[in-house]
């Protein structure tokens, strides 16, 4: 029987190539054929070897490069070759990282798929801000949301943020002024605090900070791009951490 190869779903982490994990890191340097998105850092990129095959299939919001199934196909197609492919994902492939279909597709095709976990933006952002996603006197939920999906009007993230609860919106800058007016439609206070982290764990990370009504504007006037994360709740003021994160800023 021919070998059929694996697709390995690797997660890539938040930027910063430290914060691969061990098996993810062997993968990459081992790696014959490299298929990755637009999020992956060049400093990732750099740990294949030369002679690795890269495929990039780079997405940007509202800007498909290769269609969902193309990819998926291309995986496939490369594994029913006989060769292993690595398939890296910013963040953790199986949050908002379409990893659960790339799987579906190969255990559909009889392909052997194999998941690495990556750190999520969202873990990464906390830690390079040292804003604690849960804290004991401040949140016992952490939710994490899409703010770029279909019909997000129609979304009910009531109880999602407020009190005791920490919001983590991924894909948010486009509407951020939809989820402003969202959240306060659903009773959060307008004063209720807020960060972006822009960039986090990359040497480019911005952090800002402001009252939940006014993130239209600060979006707005910081210019912020993606990828970023908001992070709504009462963690994001706690006086240690912005202190933590000012202190960091100024050692850049
Ligand atoms: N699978 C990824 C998420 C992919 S969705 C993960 O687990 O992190 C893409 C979104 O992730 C971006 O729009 C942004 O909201 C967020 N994101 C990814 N990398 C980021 C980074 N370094 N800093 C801030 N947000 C990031």
């Amino acid at each position: 029987m021919e070998k059929i190869g694996t697709v390995y779903l690797v997660g890539a982490g938040p930027g910063d190539p430290d914060l691969l994990t061990v098996r993810a890191a062997r993968l990459i340097e081992r790696a014959e054929i490299l298929v990755h998105d637009g999020l992956i850092e060049p400093a990732v990129l750099a740990l294949a070897p030369l002679s690795a095959k890269r495929i990039s299939v780079a997405k940007r919001r509202a800007h498909h490069t290769l269609p969902q199934e193309d990819i998926c196909a291309l995986l496939v197609r490369e594994a029913l070759a006989g060769r292993d492919v690595v398939r890296l994902k910013g963040g953790d492939p199986f949050v908002f990282g379409r990893g659960g279909e790339e799987a579906e597709a190969c255990r559909a095709a009889g392909v052997p798929v194999s998941v690495v976990p990556g750190i999520s933006a969202a873990n990464g952002a906390a830690a390079a801000t040292q804003i604690a996603l849960t804290h004991r006197d401040a949140a016992s939920v952490v939710s994490f949301v899409a703010g770029q999906c279909k019909g997000l009007s129609d979304q009910d993230w009531a109880g999602l943020a407020g009190k005791g609860r920490t919001l983590v919106i991924y894909m948010g800058v486009k509407t951020a002024p939809a989820i402003a007016e969202k959240l306060m439609g659903d009773g959060l206070a307008p004063d209720m605090p807020l960060a972006i982290i822009e960039n986090a764990c990359r040497p480019q990370m911005r952090v800002l900070r402001g009252p939940l009504a006014a993130l239209p504007d600060l979006v707005e006037r910081e210019r912020v791009q993606s990828p970023a994360l908001i992070v709504i709740g009462e963690v994001t003021a706690r006086e240690d951490s912005a202190l933590a994160t000012i202190a960091l800023e100024a050692q850049q």
